[in-house]
């Protein structure tokens, strides 16, 4: 029989762990458990080519105040994203190179795209931080996909397929699957559309020596309390009382549970009693997005004598989004990127070696054949993850933000609910996973 403790956290990814921590700060007694066999969930550690990577979350950019305050008490430093060269443009078949900014793209495309941007933004603003559902308009915005919007508000081939692109690399889904309105929050809560996607200035602007998956483990071993791995949560139930958590090792029981798993992994938990229906209804409306990040490692960062920053987009191939991850003094060059949306789905089933072949063949399109010679390659399909069922975050189609989302915060009896998805800022991210845990363990803490 496993002592009772004030609080059981479910899930040691950043959330939990955050959560843990503020508990245990204040002097709760806290137990966390993890289905993994590690800390860190949607961060985690790799190696290509005798270099630490980041398999799983990476980048942090200027606002992440809560991440960015983690990691400096952590003792962990960041560093820039190498930015410097010509981009990559492969559009319409062809290869383009620009420097700046603003792709390479038609100028009616460009001046349509610069509209739209700025509506975006402005429409974003409009949505209240804590309640986007009762936006005036929400009713409006969360009845149409973003593709239905973009099909009606935008007319150049160029700004539709930047739209299309900045979906599948935000969101990793494609824009039919996606609720404008949940869009336009996720800009809010991003700080808008060009820091999203944005180096210098934008959330990919730097990254953590070691790995941002390091500042899991730290935050891990800093705690007092004990982190059960190998222990999924299969059953909670809850009483006047307390709750108790049925796991693949042991039934454990406290005052209160803070849920820090996505909600799609939430819906996979046997609730006693079942949820109330509108929470319910959330959980199976959230699906994860689809995503497998790569890794290709280079005797030497090549394209930076090219004159290139090693940053690449394409609308034609799967592997379309690029960056530089080459280390400072390019012992080795490595290229890192991503395989989203409805092209990770395709490819996840596909296997290493088609993979593999097809991420080789995009990246001699961007930066000529001597990319064709890689010393290493590791690639991490998230979609096939058991305990993450895919990646970056869980996102809503239409109609779920307004019927269902005022739930995503919503505490249900003792059960308290955290996890980068019910951040109101930096959802998504690694700093709105912190958030959330600070959130859910305040709850608690108010209560007694
Ligand atoms: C490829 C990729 C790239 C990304 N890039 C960035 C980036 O550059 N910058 C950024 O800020 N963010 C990035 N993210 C997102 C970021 O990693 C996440 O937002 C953040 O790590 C989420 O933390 P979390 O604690 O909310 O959830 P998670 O990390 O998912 O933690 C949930 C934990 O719960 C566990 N769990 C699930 N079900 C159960 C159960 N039934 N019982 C017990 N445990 C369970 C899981 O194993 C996991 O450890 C990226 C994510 C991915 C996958």
């Amino acid at each position: 029989m496993v002592a009772k403790v004030d609080v059981i956290v479910v899930g040691a990814g950043l959330a939990g762990l955050k959560a843990a921590q503020e508990l245990e700060a204040r002097g709760r007694s806290v137990i966390v458990i993890e289905a993994r066999d590690r800390v860190g969930g949607r961060t985690m550690p790799g190696m290509i080519a005798g270099e630490v990577i980041d398999r799983g979350g990476q980048w942090v950019g200027p606002g992440q105040q809560l991440l960015l305050g983690e990691a400096a008490r952590l003792g962990i430093e960041t560093y820039a994203q190498y930015d410097k060269g010509n981009q990559v443009l492969h559009y319409d078949g062809t290869r383009r190179t620009y420097s700046g900014d603003t792709p390479k793209l038609p100028l009616l495309s460009l001046l349509e795209l610069d509209r739209v941007v700025k509506r975006w933004n402005r429409e974003a603003a409009t949505l209240p931080m804590d309640a986007p559902w009762t936006a005036l308009k929400a009713l409006d915005w969360d009845a149409q996909t973003l593709e239905s919007w973009i099909l009606r508000n935008i007319r150049t081939k160029g700004a539709r397929t930047f739209a299309r692109l900045v979906t599948r690399a935000v969101f990793c889904a494609e824009p039919q699957q996606i609720s404008y309105l949940f869009f336009l929050e996720y800009l809010r809560s991003g700080h808008g559309v060009e820091h999203l996607i944005g180096v210098k200035g934008g959330a990919q602007e730097a990254k953590f020596r070691g790995g941002a998956h390091s500042i899991s483990r730290r935050l891990a071993d800093s705690l007092k309390s004990p982190i059960v791995l190998e222990a999924p949560a299969r059953a909670i139930a809850q009483t006047d009382e307390g709750v108790s958590v049925r796991t693949d090792k042991g039934t454990f029981e406290a005052s209160h549970a803070i849920i820090a798993v996505p909600p799609a992994l939430a819906s996979r938990i046997h609730f006693d009693a079942p949820l109330p229906a509108k929470h319910d209804g959330l959980f199976q409306r959230m699906p994860m997005g689809s995503v497998i990040k790569v890794h290709v490692a280079y005797a030497e960062p090549f394209w930076r004598k090219a004159g290139l920053s090693g940053q690449a987009a394409s609308d034609g191939h799967a592997f379309n989004v690029v960056f530089d991850q080459s280390p400072d003094d390019e012992r080795v060059g490595i290229l890192v990127g991503f395989i989203d949306g409805a092209h990770a789905i395709e490819m996840s089933a596909m296997g290493d070696n088609a993979r593999r072949q097809h991420v080789i063949a995009a990246l001699v399109d961007y930066f000529g054949p001597k990319a064709a010679e890689p010393i290493d390659y590791v690639d991490q399909d998230w979609t096939a993850e058991e305990w993450s069922r895919g990646c970056y975050v869980g996102h809503m189609a239409p109609g779920v933000m307004t019927l269902f989302g005022d739930q995503i915060r919503e505490p249900v009896g003792r059960l308290h609910w955290a996890g980068t998805e019910t951040a109101t800022e930096w959802a998504g991210y690694m700093d709105g996973a912190l958030q959330s845990g600070i959130r859910a363990a305040g709850e608690i803490l108010i209560r007694r």
